[in-house]
């Protein structure tokens, strides 16, 4: 038929976001749209940190993709996208291809190991629904052990990288491990907790004070930082870290030392920095005027130069401005460019507490934790109204 096929590759925060676009916008008959995502569900990636400690049921950061979107108007296709064709307008996928008029890329990044010898095999990474249930298996599997065999490397948690992954993660660890002491009659103090950051602060361009008022929450739930220290290997019973190759014994080590790409960007020939690319002003792949790319392999910069962090933040933003330029092109219209509007940012520091920056105001503590309830439970509702907010939501 001539009528154009929109293919949108992953259902995470941009994917989702530029679907419902279209569906709302598009007129019957005025194009085919397919999102393609390799689990029939879409996840929170900004709750992952809960699950993976176990401080949240993982039942409460995905909900299947069916319940967002109007499957009369968009056809879902669950598989694993595995390559890109640009020059022929086709995608492979691991049981199929498609073929496209529009290509919106919306895939997310993957985990940057900057080559660490032994970290992508012995590390784990909070990167899916699928990875935190093995991270938080393994938390427990250690307690578990440990009654027995009482090797002290089992109550040993390491946890590389001090970004907002990392402190996320070790706080709701933190809380999660007082939590296992109670319940096996494990003294706390036999449990080690370690935040390793090769960075000379933590949370490296945040504001120092609330950098400060994070380490000081965390240290007070008993997690031992190192700053300025640099992981140099992953080894299966523990990390060999700075200059001196310290080794810190740990049967867990869950790395957060950052994000690149995804591979299938790289691997479709587009030109790209740490697997990521350099995006036009109206989302384009430059040189593309039929593929759009959104959210962690996207790259941007502000108006100062700087790049954009990859957010789940601007992933939102930018879905609609491509599915209005889709339908901009579509209808012969002019396409819109992108600008990002800053909401702040808000990290969670387990139960009760968070640091943030809204505008020019620092947050701190039991206000910073309610607001950050707020920006998730407004992720559920702009998604999913007001019943999935409810369902899924954390309220108290
Ligand atoms: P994603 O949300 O990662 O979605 C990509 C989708 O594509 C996924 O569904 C994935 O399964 C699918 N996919 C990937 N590869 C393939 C393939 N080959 N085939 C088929 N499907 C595929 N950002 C914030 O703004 N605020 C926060 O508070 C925040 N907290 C965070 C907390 C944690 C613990 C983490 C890890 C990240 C956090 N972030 C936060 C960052 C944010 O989650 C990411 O920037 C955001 O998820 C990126 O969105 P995206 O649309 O690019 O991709
Ligand atoms: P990141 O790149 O921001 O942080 C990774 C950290 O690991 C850095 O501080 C880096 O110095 C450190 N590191 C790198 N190599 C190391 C080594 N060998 N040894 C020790 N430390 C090492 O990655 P992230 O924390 O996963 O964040 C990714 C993106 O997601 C960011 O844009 C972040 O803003 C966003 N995010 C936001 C929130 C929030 O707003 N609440 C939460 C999580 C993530």
């Amino acid at each position: 038929s001539s009528i154009p096929k929109i293919v949108i590759l992953g259902a995470g925060y941009g994917g989702i976001m530029t679907a419902q676009r279209l569906q709302k916008e598009l007129n019957y008959n005025e194009a085919d749209v397919t999102l393609v995502n390799r689990h029939e569900y879409h996840y929170f990636t900004t709750h992952l940190h809960m699950p993976a400690a176990g401080t949240d049921a993982e039942e409460n950061a995905y909900v299947p993709i069916s319940k967002l979107v109007d499957e009369f108007k968009i056809d879902l296709v669950k598989s694993n996208v595995k390559q890109i064709l640009p020059q022929e307008k086709k995608v492979i996928l691991e049981d199929g291809t498609l073929s496209y008029d529009y290509l919106v890329i919306s895939l997310g990044g993957e985990p940057e190991t900057f080559g660490i010898p032994g970290m992508m095999e012995n590390a784990m990474m909070i990167r899916s629904i699928n990875s935190v249930r093995k991270i938080r298996e393994h938390i427990e599997s250690q307690f578990v052990a440990y009654k027995t065999d009482k090797k002290p490397e089992r109550l040993s948690f390491v946890v590389g990288g001090a970004g907002f992954t990392g402190i996320e993660f070790v706080a709701e660890l933190a809380d999660r491990v007082a939590e296992l002491c109670r319940k096996h009659g494990i003294d706390r103090s036999a449990v080690k907790i370690y935040n390793v950051e090769a960075a000379p602060t933590a949370l490296p361009g945040f504001d120092p004070e609330l950098v400060e008022y994070a380490m000081k929450v965390l240290q007070n739930k008993g997690v031992t930082f190192k700053i300025g220290v640099a992981i140099k290997e992953c080894q299966p019973d523990g990390v060999v870290v700075g200059d001196d190759l310290e080794k810190i014994p740990a049967n867990t080590v869950v790395w957060t030392g950052g994000i690149r790409g995804n591979r299938v960007v790289e691997e479709a020939g587009f030109e790209t920095m740490r697997g990521r690319v350099k995006i036009d002003e109206y989302l384009h792949v430059p040189g593309y005027e039929d593929i759009f790319m959104i959210g962690d392999s996207a790259l941007m910069f502000n108006p100062e130069g700087r790049p954009y962090p990859p957010t789940a933040q601007i992933s939102m933003q930018q879905g609609p401005v491509v599915a209005q330029n889709i339908l901009a092109a579509i209808r012969g219209q002019q396409p819109k460019k992108f600008t990002f509007s800053n909401k702040g940012t808000v990290a969670s520091l387990g139960k009760g507490e968070a640091v943030g920056i809204v505008g020019d105001r620092k947050l701190k503590g039991w206000v910073a934790a309610q607001l950050k309830k707020v920006i998730d439970i407004r992720w559920l509702f702009i998604i999913g109204g007001v019943s999935l907010a409810l369902k899924k939501g954390k309220f108290l």
